[in-house]
């Protein structure tokens, strides 16, 4: 029995399909609102302020920090700082939208403490193999980055028992669906490929 959710968190391992999963719910579900995190991260080739992200130089970041403006913040990767605006999940649960969070498990264990009754979906991978070999074949990692984040992929399937659901990802249409009615929504008849 899932929870009746005003927010749902997406978290799972590295390269495991989070992001594809999102953008997919993003893209064919508008009555999901999905959360548009800040970052320190330069923006990568199509994405948009505002859109993908809210792209932060450090000083910013810092400052919503200091403000409490973060309902979660983490480092990920040991690289760039990522958080989730508390004033956007806010207005959005308010307007009686549904909410997505797609972060990471440092992020997850934050919202959970804050708080305990979002309902918490783990991503997993079909296979270890499947996930190496999507990081690897997204080719956007150097190979010191790839055994980086495959060390932590490990630490990161350990934490599946915390999440009140998991959600295998072996095909996205299929992932996003069945994360949709988790959070109580219909999935949308697809068009065959
Ligand atoms: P990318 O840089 O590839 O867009 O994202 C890297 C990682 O940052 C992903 O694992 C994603 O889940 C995580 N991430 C994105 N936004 C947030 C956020 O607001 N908070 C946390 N804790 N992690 C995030």
């Amino acid at each position: 029995m899932s929870k009746k959710p005003g927010l749902t968190v997406l978290a799972g391992p590295t390269a495991v399909g989070k992001g594809t999963v999102s953008t997919y719910i993003r893209d064919n579900y508008p009555e999901v609102w999905l959360s548009v995190s800040a970052t320190t991260r330069a923006p990568r080739p199509g994405e948009v302020d505002g859109v993908h992200y809210f792209f932060k130089s450090k000083e910013e970041f810092e400052q919503l920090i200091a403000d409490g403006e973060l309902l979660e913040w983490a480092v990920v990767h040991g690289q760039n700082t990522y958080g989730t605006l508390k004033s956007t999940v806010d207005k959005a649960i308010a307007e009686g939208r549904s909410v997505l969070l797609e972060i990471d498990l440092q992020g997850a264990r934050q919202v959970k403490a804050a708080v305990p009754d979002a309902q918490f979906v783990f991503l997993a991978p079909p296979t270890w193999d499947e996930m190496v070999r999507r990081l690897v074949g997204r080719g956007t990692e150097t190979p010191e980055e790839q055994q980086r984040r495959l060390e932590t992929a490990k630490l990161e399937l350990a934490a599946e028992p915390e999440f009140d659901h998991t959600v295998i990802n072996d095909d996205v249409r299929r992932a996003a669906d069945e994360l949709v009615s988790l959070m109580g929504l219909t999935p949308h008849p697809h068009l065959p490929e």
